[in-house]
């Protein structure tokens, strides 16, 4: 078999070492060998970055705006076949993959055309006849710090970015998905960019990132994954003046109110809590449900979660795909326990399955009658785990709602106009869902939390200008 190798400076490049790429649906299934790098690959990938970030800070904006377009039609036009990669490495079924696919060569449009839009102010000066004009430059060398759960539309969301403002790049995808982060890397090496501009290197996050995190040639840090690898970048990052941005966890609400359209609102809950087997940060994991709806709603849900087929990521009709791999499943299955022990009544699901093939199946678990002080409440378990909780009205549903450490999403269903305006107010999540999941976002707007599940400047959208860029004012006597 032969090993898909890392790119640096314009080449591609073999290591010593190899990390297998185990589909988590099959665990015969090898998807392919991928060359571990180690110290001294990272360290010439941020050479080969520091060098580029010389001239294409100064690139013509025509220039980047046709590599950016080229790579969007490519993954575009090639959806189908990455999405069945990313179902293949990652779990997520296949309709799931490539909706991801299509987010990430949209993502590459969009910021191809705000390569053509950085735009800057100019003011007229107190003291007479200079003027003041403030620009937005390139930061430098930015290193990408990259999780499993979305393993090209992450990527997509801190890449394109990154290069629309003239940056360079030293990415890290995750151990466990590095194929779709490679072909998306196959794709960027035909774009035409300079040498240097754009490197991967694959291999472990206390070698491979935190050589990034560590090198003061690496002027920023965008960072998605846990929370404490989020604190390992804060303090490495701050350390060192570098500038940094996170997003981590999400322990987000779902409210249900009496006055809900219910089928709509079960919706929501069984999309927002299990699509993609929960591995999202935006997932509905705590379902808040007004008193008088409780049982019904509880019930109805409960009927939908153990009616989910849960199966084989790339087989038809599949709506639950594997967990990602087997520490994955391990944290699930504790938390289960947990949540049993802490005396919730476990409705269905959390055990193991059996398929066709050796996968890390696990059934969708549904608690009823939890509280919020329950840890299966607090702590973010990222699998196919949702709870229910019971409020006695809106302002009792809002004040559990965030009353957690978290602040990425948070949902209502609701038909009061009145009740989702004081919500979308009261919430203290950096994204708020009215009659729709938790999870799914569009990508021109942009993306991220408070508290807990966000640091620095948000993702996505013309927001991302201020992570990616630095800002110049100059004086100018005429
Ligand atoms: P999870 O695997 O639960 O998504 P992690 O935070 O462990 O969350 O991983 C997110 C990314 O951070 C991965 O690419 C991982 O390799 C990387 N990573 C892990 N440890 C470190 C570290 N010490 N320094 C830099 N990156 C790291």
């Amino acid at each position: 078999m032969s090993i898909f190798k890392n790119y640096i400076n314009g080449e591609w490049v073999a290591a010593d070492n190899a990390i297998s790429n185990i589909n988590p649906s099959n665990t015969n299934d090898i998807v392919g060998e991928y060359a571990r790098a180690g110290q001294s690959q990272t360290l010439d990938a941020i050479a080969a970055a520091e060098d580029a970030s010389k001239t294409w800070r100064y690139s013509n904006i025509q220039a980047r705006f046709d590599a950016l377009d080229f790579i969007g039609s490519e993954i575009l036009a090639r959806k189908a076949e990455l999405g069945e990669l990313l179902a293949r490495e990652e779990g997520k079924t296949l309709p799931e993959a490539i909706g991801e696919v299509a987010r990430a060569g949209q993502i590459f449009k969009f910021f191809a055309g705000e390569t053509l839009r950085i735009q800057g102010d100019m003011l007229a000066s107190v003291r007479p006849g200079v003027t003041v004009d403030v620009t937005r430059e390139a930061v430098g060398v930015v290193g990408i710090i990259t999780p499993w759960n979305f393993p090209i539309a992450i990527p997509a969301w801190k890449i394109a970015p990154a290069l629309a403002y003239g940056n360079t790049v030293v990415i890290k995808p995750a151990e466990l998905v590095p194929g779709s982060t490679w072909a998306l890397t196959e794709i960027i090496s035909r774009a035409g960019l300079p040498n240097g501009v754009f490197n991967m290197v694959m291999g472990a996050g206390r070698e491979v990132g935190q050589t990034l995190l560590d090198d003061p040639r690496v002027n920023a840090v965008s960072f998605t994954g846990s929370v404490g690898t989020g604190s390992r970048v804060a303090a490495a990052c701050s350390a060192r003046n570098a500038k940094y941005q996170l997003e981590m966890g999400g322990k987000n609400p779902l409210i249900v109110l009496n006055d809900a359209d219910i089928d709509n609102a079960l919706g929501c809950a069984l999309n927002g809590a299990f699509f993609s087997t929960g591995q999202r940060c935006t997932a509905s994991s705590r379902l808040i449900v007004e008193a008088s709806v409780y049982d019904e709603f509880t019930e109805k849900l409960h009927a939908q979660v153990a009616g989910l087929k849960v199966g084989d990521a790339l087989a038809e009709g599949t709506q639950i795909g594997p967990v990602v791999d087997q520490r994955q499943l391990d944290q699930n299955q504790k938390y289960v326990d947990i949540g049993k022990q802490e005396g919730a009544n476990l409705l269905c699901g959390g055990e193991l399955l059996e398929r066709e093939t050796p996968g890390f199946y696990m059934a969708p678990a549904l608690f009823a009658d939890t509280n919020n002080d329950m840890r299966i409440n607090r702590e973010e378990i990222f699998g196919p785990v949702a709870t229910v909780l019971k409020a006695n009205n809106l302002d009792e549903a809002i004040s559990l709602a965030n009353d957690t450490d978290f602040g990425l999403s948070a949902g209502i269903c609701t038909t009061s106009l009145k009740s989702s305006n004081h919500f979308k107010q009261m919430s203290r999540a950096g994204m708020v869902m009215v009659n729709l999941p938790t999870a799914g976002v569009d990508y021109h707007v942009p993306f991220g939390g408070t508290k807990g599940s966000s640091y620095g400047s948000r993702e996505q959208g013309r927001y991302a200008a201020e992570f990616y860029t630095t800002v110049k004012t100059a004086y100018s006597l005429a």
